[in-house]
């Protein structure tokens, strides 16, 4: 499939920011179909079998999570939710629901094209695929449980922060929850222990980033989750 073929489904009323959306897409050369309400994304999601879904959360007929909902049911493609600054716990409930990413409003737009480009290659590479991880300065080979830089220096990391940077590197730039990383590293008995994750965060923060301070790698997503930078290419 050439990349021109590739169609993106925007859910969104407010016909400003769907026109943004278009013209960011059209330029890069997807073929955009639009829908204003939820009821028109959930049949256009059928007919179009998009590539990709942008939704907003808020509609005029029903909330985009019914969308989010009513695509998951029968579909795998990545969904990008558009929501507002304010909106940390539907983000959080979109993820929790099946979205793959979030752009908050107002974005940017290297930012949608961006996002939308992880989300695609994501799905074309088959999460997970890979074992190597690069941090900085830091090669990590997360089969063989080993880091070093490129003069051989070696990096001690333990079982747990190995555990965490596999799910995030399974997800390499797109957003996971706290909630999702918990699960996935301690297990579901430890699914609000928020305060783990900082901890060891922080740790590896420190043993990876060039400066802690001011992560590059191991981002930040404000009351929702975290984020590993996918390396510019
Ligand atoms: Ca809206």
């Amino acid at each position: 499939m050439t990349l021109a073929s590739r169609v993106v489904l925007i859910v969104e009323d407010e016909p400003q920011i769907r026109g943004v959306v278009r013209t960011l897409l059209q330029l890069e050369q997807f073929r955009v179909v639009e829908a204003d309400t939820a009821a028109r994304g959930l049949s256009d999601a059928r007919m179009h079998k998009p590539d990709l879904v942008i939704i907003d959360l808020g509609l005029p007929d029903r909330d985009g999570m019914s969308v989010i909902t009513g695509v998951r049911a029968w579909s795998t493609v990545p969904i990008i939710v558009l929501s507002a600054r304010t909106e940390e716990a539907a983000k959080v409930a979109a993820l929790e629901q099946g979205a793959d990413d979030y752009i908050t409003k107002p974005f940017g737009p290297r930012e949608l094209t961006a996002r939308v480009q992880v989300a695609l290659r994501h799905v074309a590479t088959l999460a997970g695929a890979g074992t190597t991880l690069r941090i900085g300065r830091w090669h990590i080979d997360l089969a063989a449980r080993s880091a070093h830089d490129v003069e051989g220096q070696s990096l001690h990391l333990t079982p747990i922060e190995y555990r965490l940077l596999e799910v995030l590197r399974q997800h390499i730039g797109l957003v996971v929850t706290h909630r999702e990383l918990l699960r996935q590293v301690w297990g579901p008995a430890s699914s609000e222990q928020v305060a783990y994750l900082r901890v060891y965060m922080k740790q590896l923060r420190a043993k990876l980033e060039p400066d802690p301070a001011r992560p590059q790698w191991l981002l930040t997503e404000t009351a929702v989750g975290y984020r590993l930078a996918q390396p510019e290419e």
